[in-house]
């Protein structure tokens, strides 16, 4: 690199302060190289920081130290009845899945060892609970709440999570019925003490991606790794066909950065990216998408020009919601997860999703991705985004609709705008939607009987541990499946949102970033949602996303310090 000029040089470069960045870093440092972290934005953490910050890691140590049972073997099946089963996925070969299965419990392993404090959901069924190796339990880990104070003068620099009180994922499912259960009020008020306790005490907890990214942060500033925001990368300095620096651009000052050992791109899909979204998902928009403003394409892009090969384009993690009026994605910053009705609320009891011709026709549990994917398929032949969500008053009485608790009164204006349509019956509620009210009726008197049998013959709601998971835990005998026959009856539109992209450039095991022939582009490596995912076409369980991410930093660093085994 020597007559390469650079105004700086670290042994490895980061772009982007996604999921897989920090812990890259750590191994860096660990190693005993330098490494700086390039964040384009004015905040650090990315998407992960939003999110709900939980990792799909089979096998992992908390399954272990509380005697759940699984294996490398039975993580594989697992893993070939859903991701392998993806056609045209150069994303999720043989080799990474076997790579992830792997390493996935050693990432934790080795976090754990730099202090970060992580534990097990405690249930969280596998999205194909059903196929060979499914768990269950579920292998989803997270991180313990964080006192954002901890981090001192960075504290503003991290990006906040979408959860605004400090709950644990399984309190908030809890709280989500408790109009029905105990356990549910007994958990609303133990985050009600802790809110009111943080009050006097000054703690400033952040949860979900919040408390992992937090963590994470805090682990990176410890070992002195160089953290940057404001610092967008706009291209890779090349010498021989090999990466060997970047050039940021900060205030519309260029910078150009050397990397000894590597670059790596962490920087995230294109969500928020209409003109992407138009050439590789069509139909789908930015106006219904939870990430953050970053999430804007160009590094793949980038990649792409200098011969990266790209895959699983027209993936994404479907999220499906509905939206009250103003709070759709207009301004870039993404749509709040908590005002929204989303994944969690449609496999609720008493409520069933419709095309616009009034015709059922997809299991409203299953995984979030699935959910849209089916809404999209559906809308080749019949329209169906947005789809409609069709309950009653029992279901209005019981669980909340879109932030608003349940059995209260719903604000005038959405009546008036038309997003909330009500009526006496069904009938009365079809005609108000344009949709044949001998369609609609036939439709939720078919839901009623298979409600009433307790079992869903036409599209096997309710099959599945994870659909009961994200029903209503005290209705019985169904925990997904209850008529919708109380008057009033609602109507809502549901879009098939997003919380991000799923293809962008093919890696190899190390996550080198790949030519079309299969040859690594030297010293240069991706991870996250800037690449191809080793899921494939699946969403196999929570945290199917920001796992990878972190997994194949790790590899990456691992690869690039020339670490071999030692972590
Ligand atoms: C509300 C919500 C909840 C979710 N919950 C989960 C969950 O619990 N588990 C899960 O697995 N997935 C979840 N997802 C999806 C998941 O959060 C994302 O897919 C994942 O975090 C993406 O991580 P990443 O590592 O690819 O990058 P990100 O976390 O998106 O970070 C990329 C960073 O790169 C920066 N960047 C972009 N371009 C440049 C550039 N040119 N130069 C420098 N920096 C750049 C961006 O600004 C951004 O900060 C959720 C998403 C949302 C919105």
């Amino acid at each position: 690199m020597a007559d390469i000029q650079f105004d700086e040089e670290f042994d490895f470069v980061v772009v982007g302060s996604g999921g897989g960045s920090m812990c890259a870093a750590l191994v860096m440092r660990r190693a005993g190289k330098s490494v700086v972290v390039l964040e384009k934005t004015d905040l650090l953490g990315g998407t992960t920081s939003r999110s709900g910050g939980v990792m799909w890691i089979p096998n992992n140590r908390f399954m272990k130290e509380e005697g759940i049972e699984d294996s490398y073997e039975q993580a594989m099946a697992y893993m070939e009845a859903t991701a392998g089963q993806s056609l045209d996925a150069p994303g999720t070969t043989l080799e990474r899945r076997r790579a992830y299965v792997t390493e996935a419990p050693k990432v934790i392993d080795f976090l754990v060892q730099q202090g970060i404090k992580l534990r097990r959901a405690p249930s969280w069924p596998d999205y194909y609970d059903d196929r060979p190796g499914g768990s269950v339990p579920g292998r989803t880990v997270l991180a313990d709440l964080f006192d954002t104070n901890e981090l001192g003068a960075w504290k503003d620099k991290l990006r906040p999570n979408f959860m605004t009180v400090p709950a644990y994922h399984s309190e908030g499912f809890e709280i989500s019925t408790f109009k029905s259960s105990w356990t549910g009020k007994m958990a609303m008020l133990r985050v009600g003490l802790r809110a009111a306790a943080a009050k006097v005490t000054g703690k400033a907890w952040t949860t979900a991606g919040g408390a992992l990214q937090g963590r994470m942060l805090q682990a990176a500033l410890k070992a002195s790794v160089d953290l940057r925001v404001d610092s967008g990368v706009k291209g890779f300095i090349m010498d021989g066909g090999a990466v060997k620096g970047v050039v940021t651009e900060t205030g519309g000052i260029e910078r150009r950065i050397g990397a000894r050992l590597g670059v790596l791109v962490n920087a995230g899909g294109f969500a928020q990216n209409q003109e992407m979204r138009d050439k590789y998902i069509p139909g789908t928009s930015v106006l219904y998408t939870a990430t953050t403003p970053g999430d804007t394409g160009e590094m793949i892009r980038t990649m792409e020009d200098m011969g990266a090969a790209l895959a699983q384009m027209n993936e994404r993690v479907g999220n499906q919601m509905t939206i009250p009026p103003g709070h759709e994605n207009t301004n870039g910053q993404g749509v709040s997860l908590g005002v929204v009705s989303g994944q969690m609320n449609y496999a609720k009891p008493h409520s069933i999703v419709v095309d616009q011709s009034g015709v059922r026709y997809m299991n409203e549990g299953g995984s979030y991705m699935a959910f849209c994917q089916n809404q999209l398929t559906r809308n080749e032949t019949v329209p169906a985004v947005p789809s409609w969500w069709i309950q009653d008053e029992q279901s209005m009485k019981k669980y909340m609709f879109c932030g608003t608790m349940p059995g209260t009164k719903k604000p005038q204006q959405w009546y008036d705008s038309g997003f909330l349509v009500k009526a006496d019956t069904i009938e009365d509620l079809a005609k108000k939607i344009d949709m044949d009210p001998a369609v609609l009726k036939a439709s939720v008197d078919r839901f009623n009987a298979a409600a009433r049998a307790g079992k869903d013959d036409e599209f096997k709601r309710g099959a599945r541990a994870y659909d009961n998971w994200l029903g209503d835990h005290y209705h019985k005998p169904s925990h997904t499946l209850g008529t919708i026959d109380q008057a009033p009856f609602y109507a809502a539109k549901v879009w098939p949102g997003d919380v991000g992209t799923y293809g962008g450039v093919v890696t190899d095991v190390n996550a080198r970033v790949l030519r079309e022939d299969g040859t690594p582009i030297p010293g240069l490596y991706a991870t996250g949602t800037s690449t191809a995912s080793v899921m494939g076409r699946f969403y196999p369980g929570a945290g199917s996303s920001v796992g990878p991410s972190f997994v194949f930093g790790y590899l990456a660093a691992k690869h690039a310090a020339n670490a071999g085994n030692q972590f």
